[in-house]
């Protein structure tokens, strides 16, 4: 199994965002046809889909330094004020903290999982480790309801453990040819949160351990050929970014990744106690 290394997470990104954030600056790429690597930062991973009707942003990066996602749009050769959705994979501040300046320059309709906005009304401190103006959500997510804009159908699924409201997409990509890339992100893979200590501290289910460990499992039997990673250190994406050509994802497409990547936040979740 994996075909990737996973790489040590950043040390206190903090320090990075709140005083020298140009050192995590990532120009951004293209990881399928239609969708761009553009939290230009090597930390969050965000994504830009060109819909062909508007775009649609994964996740929206720390207030604090905003001005890499914004100029990494701008560099993909995109307006950030063409951003019609925002879709958030879970409710921590890394993943939301830029989401109301977004708003307001945008105007774009967001979404959320309930569970998330829940945790944030009523207990920021378990979401909100690092400052985040707060914000109201447009839509819920709905798993029975796909999200459609333009050439994209986003499936979601919610995938609890990370947070209780952390949730998965799902969408395929269909190039010039007629070739379709699956493409496939899971919402929040980080294990930490799954602790005993941290679960009982919170007043969440144990049982979130488990359910995490079993969506894991049920995900790596999905045909996945591209995987998006919240964070690029998980799968090495990072890696697979052509430096002569920003444009070439063809790295990107392997579907053993994602599986192996499953199997493997599985297996470290089960190590959690
Ligand atoms: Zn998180």
């Amino acid at each position: 199994m994996s075909n990737f290394m996973r790489v040590p997470p950043i040390k206190d990104p903090y320090d990075y965002i709140d005083n020298h954030p140009w050192d995590l600056a990532q120009r951004p790429f293209r990881i399928a046809p239609h969708v761009w690597y553009v939290s230009g930062n090597s930390y969050v991973g965000c994504y830009l889909l060109d819909t062909g009707d508007g775009l649609i942003l994964i996740d929206t990066f720390e207030i604090r330094a905003l001005y890499l996602l914004t100029e990494a749009i701008r560099d993909a050769g995109y307006s950030p004020k063409d951003i019609k959705m925002i879709l958030l994979s879970h409710g921590h501040q890394d993943h939301c903290g830029g989401l109301r300046a977004l708003q307001e320059m945008t105007r774009a309709k967001v979404y959320m999982s309930h569970e998330d906005y829940v945790v944030k009304q009523e207990h920021p401190d378990r979401v909100l480790f690092h400052y985040a103006p707060d914000f109201e959500p447009d839509v819920f997510f709905n798993d029975e309801k796909p999200i459609t804009l333009g050439r994209f159908t986003i499936k979601t699924k919610l995938c609890p453990g990370h947070t209780p409201g952390t949730t998965s997409f799902f969408f395929d990509d269909v190039d010039e040819d007629g070739t379709v890339y699956r493409c496939g992100m899971h919402g929040g893979a980080g294990t930490p949160f799954l602790m005993t200590k941290f679960l009982v501290e919170y007043g969440y289910p144990l049982s979130y351990k488990q359910r995490f460990i079993d969506d894991c499992r049920e995900m790596a039997k999905w045909d996945i050929d591209i995987c998006l990673t919240s964070h690029h250190n998980m799968t090495n994406l990072l890696s697979g970014v052509n430096p002569e050509d920003p444009t070439d994802f063809s790295a990107f497409v392997d579907k053993n990744v994602w599986h192996d990547f499953m199997l493997e936040r599985a297996a470290d979740a089960e190590n959690m106690v």
